[in-house]
């Protein structure tokens, strides 16, 4: 298979779409919380927000939850959840992410509070947050990245996952875990949270799901895939 590894470094790869592409905090839910709220409980609850819905969604939902229960686990856990589904309807898929809200509130609660989320050994923090119910890996992965700064961690959203299938450093039928590997490998160590994003501009403006802009990407003469779309 070949892969973007055969003709560019990571390093390069990164340098590449740092030049190219504009990463600013207002599109992303998560960057949102942590710059407009900063508590570790608002960044998890924004990232439970934005499953299976886009950013522009996800941070209208978030605002909505902010303004009439707050962002603190003990707002959300004492919440009514048709409130809290109420609040956060523009996400959509609203009363299962209700549920997730108030359930992983609890828990928090329960583990001690927000400081437990700060103080936690990352891989523990990892398996005690997917023990919770709607709280998958790229939640985790998001938080543990872009909150805690934690090494080995490289979350793959839905963009991720295409690309790093088009760029060749997986199969086809990778799942989360190996894209995961696949991608900490190739960038290296300290750099996820802004590849991360990176990698999500880059889904959003050139590498689109249907109709990809090859012509005008900026890594397309390293990109595997391009040289079937040119
Ligand atoms: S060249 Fe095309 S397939 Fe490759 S990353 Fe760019 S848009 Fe995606």
């Amino acid at each position: 298979m070949a892969s973007i590894r055969d003709k560019a470094t990571g390093a390069e790869v990164l340098e590449r779409l740092k030049k190219s592409l504009r990463v600013d905090w207002r599109d992303y839910v998560a960057l949102v919380a942590y710059e407009v709220d900063g508590n570790p409980f608002a960044v998890l609850a924004a990232i439970i927000l934005s499953q299976n819905t886009s950013d522009k969604n996800s941070i209208r939902a978030y605002m909505r939850l902010r303004s009439s229960i707050g962002v603190r686990p003990e707002d959300v856990a004492k919440a009514r959840l048709e409130d809290v589904e109420e609040a956060i309807r523009p996400a959509g898929l609203s009363r299962q992410k209700a549920r997730a809200l108030k359930l992983l509130a609890s828990k928090v609660i329960e583990w001690g509070g927000e400081e437990y989320l700060l103080r936690e050994e990352p891989g523990v923090l990892r398996r005690k947050l997917l023990s919770v119910q709607g709280v998958g890996p790229k939640t985790a992965d998001v938080f543990l990245s872009l909150v805690r700064k934690a090494p080995g961690v490289f979350a793959v959203d839905t963009h991720a996952a295409r690309i790093a299938k088009r760029w060749g450093l997986v199969g086809d039928k990778a799942g989360y875990d190996e894209i995961s590997r696949a991608l900490l490998e190739f960038f290296g160590e300290g750099v996820s949270e802004e590849a991360h994003r990176l990698l999500i501009a880059l889904g959003r403006t050139y590498c689109r799901a249907r109709n990809p802009l090859c012509r005008e990407c900026p890594v397309s003469d390293v990109c595997p895939s391009a040289q079937q779309r040119l």
